[in-house]
C-alpha cells in the first residue's frame, strides 16, 4: 500500500496494492511513458483513435484526451467502425457516441457497408468460421480510409499487454514469422498510416480496474462471432499461465522483441509491392482486401 486508502487492486512485479487514485495515476503515467519512450506522438500530430466503444478503446480515448492538454497542438479524432453485426454493434456505437460527447472528441463512424457494399453478417453467410479474419481485414482498411479522410497521420489502437502476448503466441502457432516480427512494434504499419499502441504496457486487468473505479466500464454484449476466434482459446490459455506463473506475458513479448532484433530487419526488408487493383501496399499481386473482395464477388 502506498497511502492509507482502501486498496482496489493487487499488482505483481513488484507486488503491491493500489487504491483507486494511485491506480488511475499509475495507468495514465505508464501510457504517457510508453508514448514518450517510443516517441509515438509528436507535436502537431493529428491522431485517429480506433474507438469501438469496448473497454480497451474506451480507456485509450479517456487517457489520450486527458494527456492532450500537455501536448503541443495535438488533435484527436475518434473513429468507430460499424461492421454490421446484428444485436451487437448498435449498443457499442451508442456507448461510443456518449463518451466522445463527454470527452469533447470529434467522432466519425464508418461501416463495412460503405466500404464493400454489404455488412459483415451478410458477407459471412456460409463462412462464419472465418468471421474474425474477414472482419480484421475489412476493419483495418475501413480505419485507414477513415483516418486518411479525417486528415490523421497516425492511428492509435487500444491493444494492451495481454493482446500483445496473445498475438505473439497466435503468430507463433500459425508459423507466421513476418507477422510475428511486425505486430508488436509500436510504430509498425501494414497500411499507409502508421499504428501506435499507447496501452501496450498495461494489462487487461489494470485497464478493467482503471475503468471500473471511475464508473466508465462499458458493459456491452459480446460479439456473436467470438466463439470462432482462435484468440479466445489463446487468451484463456495465457491467462491461466499468467495466474500460475506471473510474468509469462511479459516474457513472451520479451522473446518476440529479441527475435525481432535479430531477424526483423531482414524479414521486413522485402521490397514493398503495390496491389494491382487498388494500389495499397502488399506483399503479393493483390492486397488482402482486394483478394477478399474477389472471393466475395464484391
Ligand atoms: Fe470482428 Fe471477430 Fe471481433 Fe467479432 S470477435 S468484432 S467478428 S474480430
Ligand atoms: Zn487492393
Amino acid at each position: 500500500m502506498i497511502c492509507g486508502e482502501q486498496p482496489v487492486i493487487r499488482l505483481r512485479e513488484p507486488d503491491r496494492h493500489l487504491c483507486a487514485a494511485h491506480l488511475i495515476a499509475e495507468v495514465e503515467e505508464r501510457a504517457a511513458r510508453t508514448i514518450r519512450e517510443r516517441e509515438l506522438i509528436k507535436p502537431h500530430d493529428r491522431i485517429a483513435v480506433a474507438f469501438s466503444g469496448g473497454k480497451d478503446s474506451t480507456a485509450l480515448l479517456v487517457i489520450l484526451s486527458r494527456l492532450l492538454p500537455s501536448w503541443e497542438d495535438v488533435s484527436l479524432v475518434a473513429i468507430t467502425v460499424d461492421e454490421g453485426i446484428a444485436g451487437y454493434r448498435d449498443d457499442t456505437i451508442r456507448a461510443a457516441e456518449e463518451l466522445t460527447r463527454k470527452t469533447g472528441t470529434e467522432h466519425v463512424c464508418v461501416s463495412f457497408k460503405d466500404l464493400v457494399g454489404a455488412d459483415l453478417d451478410t458477407l459471412l453467410v456460409g463462412r462464419e468460421t472465418q468471421a474474425c479474419s474477414v472482419c480484421g481485414i475489412l476493419r483495418r482498411k475501413a480505419l485507414s480510409v477513415a483516418a486518411h479522410n479525417a486528415g490523421a497521420i497516425k492511428i492509435a489502437t487500444g491493444h494492451n499487454l495481454d493482446d500483445e502476448a496473445q498475438s505473439v503466441l497466435m503468430n507463433t502457432l500459425r508459423g507466421d514469422l513476418p507477422r510475428l516480427v511486425r505486430t508488436s512494434d509500436a510504430d509498425s504499419s501494414d497500411c499507409f498510416i502508421p499504428r501506435i499502441k499507447p496501452l501496450a504496457d498495461i494489462s487487461e486487468k489494470e485497464i478493467a480496474a482503471y475503468l471500473f473505479v471511475q464508473d466508465l466500464f462499458p458493459f456491452l454484449p459480446e460479439c456473436p462471432y467470438t466463439r470462432y476466434a482462435l484468440r479466445l482459446e489463446v487468451r484463456s490459455m495465457l491467462s491461466a499461465m499468467e495466474q500460475k506463473h506471473p510474468g509469462t506475458m511479459r516474457n513472451l513479448i520479451k522473446s518476440k522483441r529479441a527475435i525481432e532484433k535479430q531477424v526483423g530487419r531482414r524479414v521486413m526488408s522485402e521490397p514493398l509491392r503495390r496491389c494491382r487493383q487498388c494500389g495499397d501496399p502488399c506483399s503479393g499481386e493483390l492486397c488482402q482486401v482486394c483478394m477478399l473482395r474477389a472471393s466475395l464477388g464484391k
